[in-house]
């Protein structure tokens, strides 16, 4: 059956659909980057809510600014804007309907999209822009007001193209005609996500109008926010799931794991979705949520790519799947990754890291471990080398976090413990494996890559650990490393 409103009625037959009349919603938020995962995560709490029959007059309006985000406007035009969402736990699946969604600016026209956000009634503007959509600095970490995106909006702020220029001129809509501004809400996987985006907004805007940029500092909330829940991208494989399934005929149907998470900052200045009806966490500071999201989520998958792609192993289920992994990471998380994160408020981490695992573990996310081991130049400074650098300074051993940075360096030398060429996905790839290889005789040159071992390379203790678990790697292979690490004898 074609998804469309019309059709819901037959579709209820297989899949969950919305409980409420759509001709019933109003607009109250613009988002921009209609993807997997907004719609997998934000519009199904907003669906969840609308379903309660609370707050319809917070439906979502659809924006974008690439040539790709048209394409997909107009798929969802075509179903009235509804989305299909299959949620799939470990041993079970189902699909449900949404209808949050009640409109899509067409990218592009940016006059029609200044229009919208200066609409009173929008009081929220949301992004999911993926970290690249940014505009922030790869070395110094902060918003870039250089990059030729960000200076073309400076010299004409009355065409905007960028994200951040559109939400600028509705911002000064909004501002000349005493309309309160709304708050913007990013929810991209970016520590700060909401300083990030206050500095993209208010520095866009200081090239060409500062009193607009002090104005927003004063007055435009940008709450930071942690949100989590795995979400793949979309292919053949999905659509015609959907369609053999559940029988919908669905142009961009989203599949996702069943777990959600959603952590905001509780400041939104012109009202916001009653959401912690729906499941959404308000909390004072995000932070404590953020790092241990970062350390034991992203720092376990940083943990086992390493020595699942070493075993020539594809999935990260099947990763999980093998014992000698699933201990390795097992034992690193509890004894020394778990040990040096502050507490989060009402979670118990070793109740999080145990829910990690089972969503490792789901097969039909079909998640892989080449995605996992890419970019490690970037992944291991963020994800692992912090735990790292938290226990030397604590005079705590690091002998399971020293071998996550040899098995990282085994790696780089390019071939699985079968004799397999690994295909590499670095930005630095160069460098990093000129260093690995370097590394074969004298471990400590991999640590020269002072750009990503910081401090922890000056360690004594650190350089020792992680000579002799390389050594043991190149001597007797990935599997019997990891098991003399299970059985302290490493
Ligand atoms: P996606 O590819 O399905 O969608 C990305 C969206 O971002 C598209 O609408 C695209 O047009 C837009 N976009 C990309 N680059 C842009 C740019 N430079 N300027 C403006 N818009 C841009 O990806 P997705 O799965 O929806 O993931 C998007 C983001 O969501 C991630 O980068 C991450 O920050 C966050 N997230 C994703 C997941 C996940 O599992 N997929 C989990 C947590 C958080």
């Amino acid at each position: 059956t074609k998804l469309s409103l019309a059709t819901l009625k037959d579709i209820a037959a297989t899949a969950s659909v919305p409980a409420y009349e759509r001709g019933g919603l109003a607009a109250g938020i613009v988002h921009f980057g209609v993807g997997n995962f907004h719609r997998a995560h934000q519009a199904v709490y907003l669906d969840d809510l609308f379903n309660l029959g609370l707050d319809h007059d917070w439906a979502i309006v659809g924006a974008g600014v690439l040539p790709s985000d048209a394409a997909m406007r107009d798929k969802l035009a075509g179903q009235d804007f509804l989305t299909t969402v299959v949620e799939q736990d470990n041993n079970r699946s189902g699909a449900r309907v949404t209808g949050a969604m009640i409109g899509y600016l067409a990218p592009g026209n940016a006059a029609a999209t200044v229009a919208r956000l200066a609409d009173p009634a929008i009081r929220i503007v949301s992004l999911t822009i993926t970290e690249g959509g940014y505009f922030i600095d790869p070395a110094s970490g902060v918003f870039d007001p250089t990059h030729p995106a960000i200076a073309a909006d400076a010299a004409n702020p009355g065409d905007p193209k960028t994200v951040f220029g559109l939400i600028l001129a509705g911002l000064s809509a909004r501002r000349d005609k005493g309309i309160a501004p709304y708050t913007v809400m990013s929810c991209d996987n970016i520590p700060h996500n909401g300083k990030v985006t206050r500095a993209a907004v208010s520095g866009l805007a200081r090239l060409s109008d500062p009193a607009l940029a002090d104005w927003i500092e004063a007055n435009v909330a940008f709450p930071n926010g942690m949100v989590d829940r795995i979400t793949p991208a979309t292919g053949p494989r999905e659509i015609a799931i959907a369609a053999d399934d559940y029988g919908i005929d669905d142009a961009w149907p989203v599949f996702c794991e069943e777990f959600k998470q959603w952590v905001l900052e509780d400041h939104f200045p012109q009202g916001r979705p009653a959401l912690e009806k729906a499941g959404v966490q308000f909390v004072p500071d995000v932070a404590p949520y953020e790092h241990m999201k970062i350390r034991i989520l992203n720092g376990g998958h940083a943990a086992i790519a390493y020595p699942a792609a070493l075993l020539d192993i594809h999935f990260v289920h099947e990763a999980m799947e093998d014992v000698d992994i699933r201990a390795f990471l097992a034992k690193l998380e509890r004894e020394e990754i778990i040990p040096v994160i502050p507490p989060v408020p009402d979670t118990d981490l070793n109740d999080y890291f145990a829910l990690i695992e089972r969503r490792f573990l789901n097969p039909k996310i079909a998640d892989t471990i080449p995605r996992l081991a890419q970019d490690g130049s970037n992944r291991q400074p963020k994800f692992i080398l912090p735990s790292t650098a938290d226990r030397l300074s604590r005079g705590e051993d690091v002998v399971g976090l020293s071998l996550v940075s040899a098995l990282w360096c085994h790696y780089l030398a390019g071939k699985t413990d079968s004799g397999k060429d690994i295909a590499f996905n670095d930005p630095n790839i160069d460098r990093i494996r000129a260093a690995a290889t370097a590394a074969k005789g004298d471990p400590g040159a991999f640590l020269e890559l002072r750009d990503i071992f910081g401090t922890v390379a000056g360690s004594d203790l650190f350089r020792k650990r992680f000579a002799h678990a390389l050594e043991c790697l190149q001597r007797e292979g990935t599997r019997a490393t990891l098991r003399r690490y299970l059985e302290n004898r490493l």
